[in-house]
């Protein structure tokens, strides 16, 4: 599943490609990616038709594009949602079995909503203020908010994140650090991929509550989680289930870069230690024995 970095990417995508420009036509080829969408795929044509994408902002693993009439196009990319952007013949010529969503936009750009599992969707919905009053997310100054994402936290690459609350959040918590990492509600954007890479590189077991770590060992690992994001950023992101590609269908190489994420068994890079995984809270989690311990200060 993607997870901030990966979506990110996708977001700058979109960014380069669609902003300014005008939807002309959108053809729904399967009307399941719309069932968030309130009054359904007729509806959700009438209100893209004529709207200019102002800007691509996301939050976590949550991605919007504003329209100039104040709503917000939703994408969320589930499990294997893709947003591929195509101009000219390139365009004209695409197809893929998974295709569900056709957008036009000015000259020969069209934006083809591909998913497989179809756990995300697109959704066309009105934007609220912020209740922090600061930005809604990475690209826009705009101080709004999709309605259906209010319950988003911000990320931890967000210029606007209140670290220090953030932290206290974690440590007044008896719940497994790694549970909260995962919980969109208190920092978005973190999957299991990232949780388990910013554990391991903080020196943190992922079962241990929140309550037992050191406020300094809570800001090493949200620096630590914000370092891995920006270097698998640098990297195009993680294409680990081959069903992650930016918009131009194209996949991430930080895969081979992953320190713990699916080398269970394998010996830690730091210490030689072979690498074990667990169950936490009903996730996997991988982490070194020997550099993250259960009982460490
Ligand atoms: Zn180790």
């Amino acid at each position: 599943m993607p997870e901030l970095p990966e979506v990110e990417v996708v977001r700058r995508g979109l960014e380069k490609h669609l902003v300014g420009l005008h939807f002309t036509e959108v053809e729904v080829l399967d009307s399941r990616p719309l069932r968030r969408h309130v009054g359904g795929p007729a509806s959700f044509v009438d209100q893209l038709v004529g709207r200019q994408v102002q800007a691509a902002v996301r939050r976590g693993k949550f991605l919007w594009l504003v329209l100039d009439d104040g709503a917000a196009l939703t994408a969320h990319l589930g499990m294997s949602g893709q947003l591929l952007v195509h101009s000219g013949l390139e365009a004209e010529h695409f197809n893929h079995r998974h295709l569900r969503v056709r957008l036009r936009l000015e000259g020969s750009t069209v934006l083809h909503h591909v998913d497989q599992r179809m756990f995300g969707g697109l959704a066309v919905v009105d934007m609220v203020p912020t209740s922090d009053g600061f930005p809604g997310g990475c690209g826009s100054q705009l101080n709004a908010i999709p309605v259906t994402d209010t319950h988003v936290a911000r990320d931890v690459l967000d210029p606007y994140l209140d670290k220090a609350q953030v932290i206290g959040r974690l440590q007044a918590s008896s719940r497994a650090i790694k549970t909260q990492l995962l919980d969109q509600g208190v920092i978005s954007g973190i999957g299991n991929i990232y949780a388990d890479e910013a554990l391991w590189a903080a020196r943190i077991a992922g079962a241990r509550p929140g309550s037992s770590l050191s406020k300094a060992k809570l800001k090493l690992l949200l620096q630590s989680t914000g370092e891995v994001m920006q270097r698998a950023l640098a990297q195009g992101g993680t294409s680990f289930d081959a069903l992650y590609v930016n918009t131009e269908g194209e996949a991430g190489y930080f895969a081979r870069s992953l320190e713990v994420y699916g080398r269970e068994g394998q010996p830690c890079s730091r210490c030689g230690r072979l690498l074990r995984k667990e169950v936490i809270g009903g996730r996997s989690h991988v982490r070194c024995p020997n550099c993250q311990r259960n009982k460490q200060g």
